[in-house]
């Protein structure tokens, strides 16, 4: 059944995957960027749960996040929801002789449990498979998978799973041969579809698949005029909600809580009309208009890379891109900070114009020109 055809009822809880026996809301929690104060947190937490959202993504790096997810599922919380937590080692060094062996996963994994004060998780994934050596190491005898298996054997762990930013062709290899996973968290909007064929084929496997960054990391709340004209829509948000809502392959989608608007604006929603599969292919090809390569900018293939000041060149380019090509200076501005950091000398104002970069740059963009705009915008504002 297609999810146009189906009322809101049936269109709301699908299976979670066919391996793992359970099922979800099409909208789960994605717990990353709960409020600080953790009395209001647990309100929020609560809220989404009794409204459905039983799913609950959070992470051993989400600074204080288990904390707080822990102290919401007091009081009869736990026993309603499907809770799931990661950690890797090159996503998050807790000691510095933390690796990806089997007894560090395992003793990061009894320290979730500790600081969500559960006796019992439903998911532990691997957080991040980003390479096939990473791969290699989490399936290698006494890796990560090995230690998650420990705690699944102890009854420690319901399922395992992973998370993602491989290349597609990558993570549909891995399909192929990980009989253990029963669920996977991969980037997919309307921005951005290059995992949807995976998608599919992780589905029809039977391995739950979730959606992260459904808004493109805040891209698509922010308001663009470029964005909203590109689509012909001022109803970026919704039409967001329902092009994820209609594709059948898509189990749900993490909704970051951090108010009580992010919880209801997102049900509501997925209450609409999803989009049909022609309204999505439509809007695709809306979208298509604003990628890189179609706005003849930075495609991030690192050909001109290093830079031999330290400077992530495609970093601070795609920046630009955000700030100047699609209008969305918050977002632009909150992921330069991640981007270039002043104690390493790497923000585009210490670009000391060298020119190695542009000779390799297969787009023959003006590199330093960019850099200069970007401090200009960047640097010189702070
Ligand atoms: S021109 Fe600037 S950005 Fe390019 S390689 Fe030289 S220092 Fe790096
Ligand atoms: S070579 Fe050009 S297109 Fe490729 S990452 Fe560098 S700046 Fe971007």
């Amino acid at each position: 059944m297609s999810p146009d055809s189906m009322n809101v009822e049936q269109r709301q809880w699908v299976d979670f995957g066919k391996r793992s026996g359970l099922k979800c809301h099409r909208v789960s929690i994605g717990a990353m960027r709960l409020p600080d104060d953790e009395d209001e947190a647990a309100r929020l937490m609560r809220q989404a749960i009794d409204a459905g959202m039983i799913y609950i993504d959070t992470s051993r790096g989400y600074g204080a996040s288990e904390i707080k997810v822990g102290k919401s599922l007091k009081e009869g919380y736990r026993e309603k929801v499907i809770l799931s937590t990661k950690w890797s080692p090159w996503n998050q060094k807790v000691e510095e002789t933390d690796d990806a062996s089997a007894a560090c996963t395992y003793k990061r994994l009894v320290e979730s449990m500790e600081r969500l004060d559960v006796e019992h998780l439903d998911f532990y994934q691997v957080w991040s498979i980003n390479s096939y050596e990473q791969y290699r190491q989490v399936i290698a005898k006494g890796g990560m998978l090995d230690g998650i298996r420990r705690a699944v054997d102890e009854g420690l762990v319901g399922h395992m799973g992973f998370t993602t930013h491989d290349t597609p062709e990558n993570v549909s290899n891995y399909l192929d041969e990980t009989d253990w996973c029963e669920a996977i968290l991969f980037t997919y909007n309307i921005l951005n579809q290059k995992y949807q064929e995976v998608i599919a084929k992780a589905h029809e496997k039977g391995i739950a698949t979730i959606v992260m960054n459904p808004l493109g990391g805040g891209l698509l709340a922010e308001n663009s005029p470029v964005i909203r004209n590109a689509i012909g829509r001022d109803d970026v948000v919704a039409l967001a909600h329902r092009y994820l809502a209609g594709d059948p392959n898509v189990d749900t989608i993490l909704c970051g809580i951090s108010k009580p608007s992010d919880i209801t604006g997102t049900l509501e929603n997925f209450a609409k009309p999803p989009l049909t599969a022609e309204e999505r292919k439509t809007l695709e090809k809306l979208t298509d208009l604003l990628s890189k390569e179609n706005m003849g900018f930075c495609t991030r293939c690192n050909y001109c890379m290093p830079c031999p000041n330290g400077l992530d060149i495609p970093g601070i380019l795609h920046v630009v891109y955000l700030e100047r090509l699609l209008e969305c200076p918050k977002v632009a501005g909150d992921l330069y900070k991640w981007v270039a950091n002043p104690d390493k000398r790497t923000r585009a104002t210490d670009c000391t114009e060298c020119g190695e970069c542009e000779d390799k740059c297969t787009q023959k963009l003006s590199i330093m020109e960019e850099m200069k705009y970007a401090a200009g915008k960047f640097d010189e504002a702070e």
